[in-house]
């Protein structure tokens, strides 16, 4: 089937002038600098977007912080904040078409199903964070009479937002990741300075479009793209920041750490995984096999959660790793606008040569590669999808996060639980994992014993907006989605009355 057309609203789009959104204003970087944008499946420059400095980012910084200390938002009415959001949330929606080809094209994600979840994803996200604003309420503390006093007075403690927020997102789900940050941002009434991944830009520049046209007050929503270093580093550093969020790989929420230390402002961060996917003798094999197949290449593996640990019993390990190499061998790689494409380019040449040093390392190590592997010999970063078998725990391509369309099969034996948790938590990750299983007692016993944030029984993958996400180890700090999503930018202050 021939790919789908362009909309003209995407032509029009890309084609535009880029500016970044500073205080309610379209501006370019300071130094003048910009960043060509790659479709990924082309190699073709499709965009070019500013690249924020530390100038801008200061610029950015002051207005955000202007925004919560003198401006309307955080003393908006909570009900006002929620509809602001909801009115966010429906231009998305009237959007969704050129969001969601704007995300393949920028990102690579195939279209089916990824690119077409994405505006109504995020336009779902940002309804849910709707509501929250008139639900956020503190407590009353039945604190003990001091003495010689006849009545405790009053104790109570409100919640109040934390202030001026950072936000550093990824490239590998770019409207997702900035819908996930701002909508709590924006609930609990902070000011936010966000920065897109500098290969992926477009759908936040976008997106800061309709929070414009939604009506939210200038400086509480700021877009700056630009690189890691300086404008990720100038935002993680500075003195006027409270908060920062972060979401990308374990190396650089390092680096996020050391920098937020300046002025101890608060972090939190939603880092890299190795998530373990174990399937026991009495599993549905055929559903285990196909999400096995699914979930470790979706996004073309680019993609925290994905299963990329297989841990698979003796007794079937030949039938799943053949079950899983066959999905591999079957998918359709190819732009993702095309609506057959099951796997899509990978984001860049250099993630590419990344993903292809694992492959090279697997076999060096002994591992069997079953199939897949290899780069297409066409534009575009494409791979084949691979898995490899007889993988073991020393193996790097067991140890590290390949975030590519690489998955490793080991086996075990038995039916001692407390060791194939033992494999399974022998990572230095610990975002998600998740048991195949048809014993409820064995997958409610194992999810007891994987440490990571999120466990799946006869399922692998976050479980809703409304339950918590993160990661144990290091895997991340904090949790976002759900009440504690929304403490992550509240403060909590005790107010004591003696009477
Ligand atoms: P990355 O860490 O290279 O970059 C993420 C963001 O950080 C980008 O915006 C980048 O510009 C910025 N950045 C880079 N260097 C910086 C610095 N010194 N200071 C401040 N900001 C800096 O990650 P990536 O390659 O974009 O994304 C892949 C990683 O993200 C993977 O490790 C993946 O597991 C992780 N991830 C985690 C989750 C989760 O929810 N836990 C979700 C998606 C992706």
């Amino acid at each position: 089937m021939a790919s789908q057309l362009l909309l003209n609203e995407t032509t029009d789009f890309l084609a535009s002038h880029h500016r970044m959104l500073i205080g309610g204003a379209w501006v370019d970087a300071a130094s003048g600098e910009t960043i060509d944008v790659f479709n990924p499946a082309t190699e073709e420059i499709i965009a070019s977007v500013p690249a924020a400095g530390e100038v801008d980012i200061d610029k950015a910084v002051a207005v955000a912080r202007k925004a919560f200390d003198t401006g309307p938002w955080p003393a908006m009415s909570p009900s006002r904040r929620g509809e602001l959001l909801w009115a966010l949330a429906d231009l998305v929606e009237d959007h969704a078409d050129l969001f969601n080809q704007v995300e393949v094209l920028d990102n690579g994600m195939p279209y089916n199903p990824a690119g077409a979840m994405a505006g109504p994803r995020a336009a779902k996200t940002l309804r849910y964070y709707a509501g929250w604003p008139t639900k956020i309420s503190g407590l009353t503390v039945p604190a003990d009479t001091p003495p010689g006093a006849d009545h405790p007075g009053v104790t109570y403690v409100q919640r109040e937002p934390i202030g001026v927020v950072g936000q550093i997102i990824p490239w590998n789900f770019p409207l997702g990741m900035a819908v996930m940050k701002l909508g709590p941002a924006l609930a609990t009434g902070c000011t936010i300075v966000l920065k897109p991944a500098e290969l992926t830009p477009l759908s936040a520049l976008l997106l800061g479009q309709l929070v414009e046209k939604a009506g939210f007050p200038e400086g509480v929503v700021n877009i700056v793209p630009g690189y890691g270093d300086p404008a990720g580093q100038a935002i993680a550093a500075h003195p006027d920041v409270d908060k920062v969020a972060f979401t990308g790989s374990t190396a650089v929420g390092r680096k996020i750490i050391h920098a937020a230390s300046g002025n101890m402002k608060k972090v939190s961060l939603e880092l890299g995984g190795k998530s373990p996917f174990i399937i026991f003798p009495d599993a549905d094999l055929d559903k285990a096999i196909a999400s096995a197949g699914r979930l470790a290449f979706f996004l073309q593996g680019q993609n925290c959660m994905c299963a990329s640990r297989l841990f698979i019993h003796n007794d079937i390990y030949d039938r799943v790793v053949d079950g899983v190499a066959k999905i591999a061998a079957g998918m359709t790689i190819g732009p993702g606008l095309d609506p057959e494409t099951n796997i899509g380019p990978l984001i860049s040449a250099a993630q590419l040569d990344r993903v292809q040093a694992f492959v090279e390392s697997g076999s060096r190590e002994g591992a069997t590669l079953v199939t897949g592997g290899n780069r297409l010999d066409r534009a575009g970063h494409f791979m084949a999808p691979a898995i490899f078998a007889d993988a073991r725990p020393e193996m790097k391509i067991v140890r590290e996060e390949i975030f590519g369309p690489v998955t490793c099969a080991q086996r075990f034996a038995g039916d001692d639980l407390e060791s194939v948790a033992r494999q399974a938590n022998d990572t230095i990750y610990g975002l998600i994992g998740s048991v195949w299983t048809r014993d409820l007692e064995t997958g409610h016993k194992m999810a007891g014993k994987i440490r990571a944030g999120t466990i799946g029984i006869n399922y692998h993958g976050p479980a809703d907006i409304s339950a918590p996400f993160g990661g144990f180890k290091q895997s991340g700090w904090g949790r976002e989605f759900g009440a504690e999503g929304l403490n992550q930018y509240l403060e909590s202050k005790t107010v004591v009355t003696r009477f």
